[in-house]
């Protein structure tokens, strides 16, 4: 049986040290995270998610949701009483705005609620965070009537939401979506269509489902500029706001499929439901947007979580299971073998995924503060340079984030042999719970479009320009001390290599968009690289300085020391073999006949 506790600890150290969050205390809402409510929420939150959500996770893996006749769906044992807890406990409360019953603190620890959450048992997390996607875009966009009417209800958690994009025909060219929108004389509409993988979209747990639906008016434009958001209830709310009579929309099926078994993904299907539309006619897709951006970093953040969790339990294994004997010498002559955790090829791995989970947790959760600062900050140009980076860094966070997410837990069931492949052990679900987070919320293809096509040229590339900036500062000043340098000087040339690979694009692209289509996964991943370099080192100095005042922690800031070198030597030169990639432009890549792709006679 696999284990799961919140790396508290780590998430302290970022949050206290590196973030020095209490730094912001000036800040609207930052007030109300003092040293005491952090600690608090950190190991509050780590403690309903070890306790609570953990073991439920082979649960819900193993039964899966039922769709019955009626259409209802019912989730697995444990799911319904464990949400009660959820609710009743705040944690869906945390960063949410105050004036709707949200506790109004820092997303910095709403991102550390999701990430034990998505740890501990992604497919439950799934639940609250499409509601969270959905709060955000009705917070932005929806009117007062409609903020009032299910901002409070879907903070507390009686009431949940989705998210219904996908169609059969489409999911990443959403300009080709057919379900349509009649106006009705009321001012709502009759929302009729299919949708397909609608995750959390029929379930027991909440006493209303609120869908938010892309739907096409009569006479809009056949494309993306044609697209309008609705709000569609389950059940529509009463003259008090209570859930009144059931509306036109019903789950069709679910959907057998690889892992998060425990979250239902559905077919709905919208037979004249009544909707009302979020923000202007047409203009859906910026609304859906503002969802998909919150929704993308809680995926990335799914990454993070199950290279986590399997890499917690594959170095409890290591340590415990004996196989041969150290490349140096028996470590332990008494014993018949050594444990595997001597061997340098398992060390590999693991080592692979400590640098990465605790440089991904820096980032995701300077991400966060960037989300908190670019609606708190103080002055207008604080504010537009957070928004900036993070919208550079959401493909990453999203993209890299759970392209690496999914190799660590490949690997950590790889440091088990053949028992990771035993469902008994449980790390194979980590692999089969991993895969999805590369494909949802837009594939990691898109990602890396969405970076180099759009993000990249952002403002004449001054966002790209403000990330280069600030990770020259950081190097120039690391190299004058002596244990930074080295960490320093290495990422200085990934830095190199990823300003190389931005002029290459911007001296092919224009002539051929197709070299942009061939380099951009290769760049999101130097991107990656580069990004968490910078955490790495920001890590390091911290640790620094810590060892050199004196700490009773010395093992744990010595650890962060030698990781940060690890990082250096051996994530950091994957930047010039990607960057070498990207030069290498389209050509082999795009030469070849559809004819030349068939299986030879
Ligand atoms: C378990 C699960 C849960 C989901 N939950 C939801 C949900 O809650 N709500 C919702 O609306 N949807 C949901 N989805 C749908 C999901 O977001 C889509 O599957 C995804 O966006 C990809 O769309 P598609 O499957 O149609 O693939 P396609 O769009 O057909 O893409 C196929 C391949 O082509 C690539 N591709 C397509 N277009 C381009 C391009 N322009 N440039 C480069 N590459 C391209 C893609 O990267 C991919 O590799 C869910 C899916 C699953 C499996």
């Amino acid at each position: 049986m696999p284990t799961y506790t919140a790396p508290t600890r780590d998430t302290r150290f970022i949050v206290n040290e590196m973030l020095d969050l209490a730094s912001y205390g000036n800040l609207p809402g930052f007030e109300n995270a003092s040293a005491d409510m952090i600690d608090t929420v950190i190991n509050e939150a780590g403690k309903f998610c070890a306790e609570v959500l953990h073991p439920l996770n082979q649960v819900g893996d193993r039964e899966g949701c039922t769709r019955n006749a009626d259409g209802s769906v019912t989730t697995p044992t444990g799911f319904k009483k464990a949400f009660e807890q959820y609710r009743e406990s705040g944690w869906g409360t945390i960063a949410q705005p105050e004036e709707f019953g949200g506790q109004g603190m820092p997303h910095v620890l709403g991102f550390v609620v999701e990430e034990f959450m998505a740890a501990s048992n992604q497919a439950f997390a799934m639940y609250p965070g499409l509601t969270a996607g959905a709060i955000s875009a009705i917070t932005a966009k929806g009117s007062d009537e409609q903020k009032e009417m299910y901002l409070p209800k879907m903070i507390s958690g009686e009431w949940t939401g989705t998210m219904n994009l996908t169609e059969p025909h489409c999911g990443t060219d959403l300009g080709m979506i057919r379900t349509k929108a009649e106006p009705q004389a009321d001012g709502s509409y009759a929302i009729t269509g299919t949708k397909i993988f609608i995750s959390a979209g029929e379930h027991d747990m909440s006493e209303n489902i609120i869908h938010l639906v892309l739907a096409k008016t009569p006479g809009a434009p056949d494309s993306s500029k044609g697209i309008s958001l609705f709000i569609v209830p389950k059940f529509l709310p009463d003259a008090d706001g209570n859930p009144g009579a059931r509306n036109g929309v019903m789950c069709g099926s679910i959907e057998e499929k690889m892992g998060i078994h425990g979250n239902s993904t559905c077919l709905m299907n919208y037979d004249s439901a009544t909707g009302w539309m979020v923000g202007e006619e047409n203009k859906g897709l910026a609304a859906m947007f503002i969802m998909m951006n919150a929704a993308r970093l809680g995926v990335g953040i799914q990454g993070l979580a199950q290279a986590e969790i399997s890499y917690q339990n594959a170095v409890t294994y290591a340590l415990d299971r004996r196989q041969g004997r150290a490349l140096t010498g028996p470590a332990d002559p008494q014993a018949q073998a050594d444990p595997i955790f001597v061997h340098p090829d398992v060390r590999r791995m693991l080592m692979d995924a400590k640098a990465f989970t605790e440089g991904m947790r820096a980032l995701a959760l300077w991400g966060a503060l960037q989300v908190d600062l670019t609606h708190k900050a103080q002055t207008e140009e604080e504010r537009e340079e957070a928004d900036m980076i993070i919208s550079l860094l959401t493909p990453v966070i999203k993209g890299y984030g759970t392209d690496k997410g999914y190799d660590i837990a490949n690997n950590m069931q790889q440091v088990y042999g053949g028992h990771g492949y035993i469902a008994e052990w449980g790390m194979e679900q980590f692999v089969r719970d991993s895969r999805i987070a590369m494909i949802y919320e837009g594939t990691n293809g898109v990602q890396a479009m969405d970076l180099c096509g759009r993000k990249l040229a952002h403002k004449g590339g001054a966002a790209i320009q403000a990330f280069f900036k600030t990770v020259d500062e950081e190097i120039a000043s690391a190299k004058a001390d002596e244990t930074l340098k080295p960490i320093a000087e290495a990422l200085d040339k990934a830095l190199t290599d990823q300003k190389a690979a931005t002029m290459w694009f911007m001296q092919h692209a224009m002539q051929n968009p197709n070299d942009l289509g061939a380099g951009a996964h290769h760049y999101m991943h130097i991107m990656g690289i580069v990004s968490l370099g910078l955490m790495w080192l920001r890590m390091a100095k911290v640790a620094a300085a810590r060892l050199s005042q004196g700490t009773d922690d010395k093992a744990f800031y010595e650890a962060k020391l030698t990781t940060a070198r690890y990082y250096a030597d051996r994530f950091i030169p994957d930047a010039g073999a990607l960057r070498r990639k990207i030069e290498s432009g389209a050509a082999s890549m795009m030469a070849l006949e559809a004819d030349d792709f068939a299986t030879a006679a």
